[in-house]
């Protein structure tokens, strides 16, 4: 059996049999994988405080050949991230950035870009206060990195330019913005000239700059509805870290 290292995120842990676990990680270098800890559930000791959920870590672990479980040999923390677990809504906000990854990504699909969008959202998240635009910016990078580029320059019709006054439309079915013209569909979205202009800046700033994206009222209604049922519609279903979202903003 092969040993692997590589740098890894936590982003489901759950209890398997009487003793063990079954961790899921977004890795560094081999994408998704789930594998097991020996005896993790009972003894402390031996993978302490490293396999919970949002850590990050240095994984080391054996794999058969081809897929199957992976054998957790270690795991050692890098940063624990400590930070979220202290407020109900950066939880909330987590877990929703990693069941993201954990619903829309592949196993074993290696993809450098999508662990360094989500390691780079949890640090954020640790430090700083949270604004609704992280969930908005997240949501259209990660879709842009799995290929589900939203276009919103012009028409995925006809190609038109996107106008300033009139009413434009979102199609989940298309993937794109679509003009007055061309709009037919019953479940099209709205979608201002502002709202597609933040969402292009969303996805095409640098991770280091995107603090500064502001989001207006209008773009943050609009974009929170596209955004969410764009991503429903790709995955066929309602996520539920989602439905808790949206049970605290009702709050
Ligand atoms: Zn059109």
């Amino acid at each position: 059996m092969p040993a692997h290292k590589t740098e890894a995120i936590v982003i489901q842990s759950m209890d398997f049999g009487e003793r063990d676990k079954l961790i899921t990680f977004l890795t560094k270098k081999f994408g998704k994988l789930k594998g097991i800890a020996k005896g993790a559930k009972n003894s402390k000791k031996r993978f302490s405080g490293t396999l919970e959920i949002f850590s990050h870590v240095s994984l080391d672990f054996f794999v058969k050949e081809n897929l199957g479980l992976a054998r957790i040999e270690s795991v050692s923390l890098i940063e624990p991230f400590s930070k979220i677990n202290e407020s109900i809504e950066k939880v909330t906000y987590g877990s929703y950035f990693v069941e993201l990854v954990n619903e829309m990504v592949g196993e074993r699909e290696e993809n450098k870009a999508i662990f360094t969008l989500l390691l780079y959202f949890l640090r954020l998240l640790n430090r700083e206060k949270i604004c609704e635009e992280y969930l908005r910016i997240y949501e259209v990078r990660l879709l842009t990195l799995l290929g589900y580029q939203p276009q919103l320059d012009k028409c995925i019709i006809c190609q038109g330019e996107i106008g300033l006054k009139v009413q434009n439309w979102f199609s989940l079915k298309r993937g794109g913005v679509v003009c007055p013209t061309c709009h037919k569909g019953i479940e099209d979205l709205p979608i201002s000239l502002g709202t597609s202009r933040v969402m292009k800046a969303a996805r095409s700033y640098p991770l280091s700059k995107i603090t500064r994206i502001k989001f207006s009222a209008q773009a943050l209604k609009e974009s929170r509805q596209i955004l969410s049922n764009f991503v429903e519609y790709q995955l066929g279903k309602r996520l539920k870290s989602l439905q808790f979202l949206e049970q605290m903003k009702g709050m």
